[in-house]
């Protein structure tokens, strides 16, 4: 274990980033593989422009392979069968692999999707960890239930594994959003099938690898790198997938409920996009807290979260102020090295994603007031950057207010009082997060309750932690990440009536 002081020197992150060995082959069937074509693709870092390895491409048959082998250990049952504090023990020996792996994980996750070492090894990996041990430590302590049925009988409702699982994820938290997916879905007893984000694979293999290590039977976790269109869709689309779980845009999310329509009615579960709102009243006394959590939400890992606060809805009274506030604060995140740990801001994801969210910083300018940011940056001369930007003055029915931008870019909306600071913060297709500012406890309660969101922070902004549910609302998606009731997705009631004889 690295010590702090190294830490924080830039030298020894790329010192790490340069040793660290990259994953590049799919795990199917407990062994690392080519694909069968024999086809690679590049994996770029978005900080530089150079290609980190060239990753193996699966498609269709590697995808069916993947789920050949996972249905082979499931029905073999050399994991489900497993008592549940077998399961548990294994699943918090790959979190102890994990934990002693946090600074490479850390550099792969920088390397690979242009993300802050300082957020990456602070915040991203260690609670990716601690999600793997939270339903690790899950599952040797949950109790089915016995019906209320008339004497001589028995109702046991139980909760079973439905087989194999396909998890499609994104590329802004890699190991995070495979965790959030594999490790309910494994500690209920499935199978999986897990396809990456294409632009960043190496911590989801890393993962595996890990997995065999810790002791998880062969084809139980498989992880097959390859592209939406091709991987994505033929596991959407595959015949002997039980359930799907997606996390990744509204469009993307919608394609997986035709695919299940079009094959074997799987179920799908969605943690889609998100537009979400951050609503500060006048009220609020503390409006230095608010303005650091407004800047710190809209720009943790370059705004590319789906439930960060992109909607600043403030009260007219304050709004001059609030808005002075918030441009002191964004004006010390300046794009910088993502390895260095000094540095605030890190690289968007890919250079197409960049062009993405310049185009709405361009629609932005027609129809709102800039007032920080703006431009696109090259770091040292190269890589896709974009300046924390502030947009003032937007309209409701603007672009910038209505579509998911993905990027550092915080839209503001004046309000005048509680019933228009409500309507604006609902007036969206998505519902995934909100954040109240106030200190009015009536007013808190009365519209944290309005507001249409699955997470609704007071006085906080984009609150994660293992043991709360996340998910939303409208297009922002159905079913939950995290807690308990991330179980609920991986499992099915079964009940067994039993008749006693006389
Ligand atoms: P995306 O939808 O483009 O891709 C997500 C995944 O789907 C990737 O693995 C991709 O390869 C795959 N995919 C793409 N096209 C596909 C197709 N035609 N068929 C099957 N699979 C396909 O999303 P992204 O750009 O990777 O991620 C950003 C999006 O993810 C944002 O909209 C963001 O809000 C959302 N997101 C949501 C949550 C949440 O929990 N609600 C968390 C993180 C990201």
């Amino acid at each position: 274990m690295a010590k702090i002081a190294d830490i924080e020197d830039r030298s020894y992150w790329h010192k790490t980033a340069k040793s660290v060995p990259l994953p590049t082959q799919a795990i199917i069937g407990g062994r690392q593989v080519d694909a069968r074509s024999g086809k690679r693709f590049a994996t770029i870092n978005p900080a530089t422009g150079e290609t980190l390895a060239d990753i193996v491409e699966g498609d269709a048959t590697d995808v069916d392979d993947a789920v050949t082998s996972a249905r082979r250990s499931f029905d073999a049952g050399h994991w489900r069968n497993q008592s549940p504090l077998a399961r548990k023990r294994v699943l918090l020996k790959l979190a102890e692999l994990l934990n002693a792996e946090q600074q490479q994980l850390a550099a792969m996750e920088s390397l690979d999707m242009g993300k802050l070492v300082r957020d990456a090894a602070g915040n991203d990996i260690p609670t990716a960890i601690n999600i793997l041990q939270w339903h690790a430590e899950e599952v040797d302590k949950t109790y089915d239930e016995v019906a209320p049925l008339p004497v001589g009988n028995v109702g046991l409702i139980r909760r079973v594994p439905l087989g194999v699982v396909g998890a499609v994820v994104p590329w802004n938290f890699p190991l995070n959003m495979a965790i959030w997916k594999c490790a309910p879905a494994l500690a209920a007893g499935n199978s999986v099938v897990l396809k990456p984000a294409e632009q960043s694979p190496l911590t989801a293999l890393r993962f595996a690898q890990l997995a065999l290590e810790a002791g998880l039977p062969e084809g139980v976790l498989n992880v097959v790198p390859g592209f939406g269109e091709t991987a994505g869709q033929a596991l959407g689309r595959h015949m002997d997938v039980d359930c799907l779980a997606f996390t990744g845009s509204t469009a993307v999310g919608k394609m997986f409920l035709r695919y299940a329509g079009d094959s074997n009615l799987k179920q799908v579960w969605l943690e889609c996009g998100g537009k979400s709102p951050v609503v500060v009243f006048e009220d609020c006394e503390d409006l230095e807290t608010a303005a650091d959590q407004v800047v710190s939400g809209i720009l943790y890992n370059q705004g590319q979260v789906c439930s960060a606060g992109s909607r600043l809805i403030v009260q007219d009274s304050i709004r001059a102020r609030f808005l002075d506030l918030l441009t002191e604060r964004m004006a010390q995140y300046r794009p910088g090295d993502p390895l260095d740990p000094q540095s605030r801001l890190g690289a968007m994801v890919e250079a197409k994603h960049a062009a993405n969210v310049m185009r709405y910083i361009e629609a932005g300018c027609r129809e709102a007031t800039l007032v920080a940011g703006g431009n696109a940056v090259t770091v040292n001369g190269r890589g896709s950057f974009i300046e924390p930007t502030i947009f003032s003055d937007v309209r409701p029915d603007a672009v910038i207010a209505r579509e998911e931008i993905f990027g550092p870019v915080l839209a503001v909306l004046g309000f005048a009082d509680e019933a228009e600071a409500i309507a604006l913060a609902n007036d969206s297709v998505y519902g995934l997060g909100a954040s109240v500012w106030t200190d009015n406890l009536s007013r808190a309660h009365r519209v944290s309750e309005q507001i249409v969101a699955g997470v609704v922070g007071v006085n906080v902004v984009d609150p994660v932690n293992p043991a709360i549910p996340f998910g939303g609302f409208r297009q922002s998606g159905s079913g939950r990440d995290l807690s308990r009731h991330a179980a609920e997705k991986y499992t099915a009631l079964k009940t067994t009536w039993i008749r006693f004889k006389d």
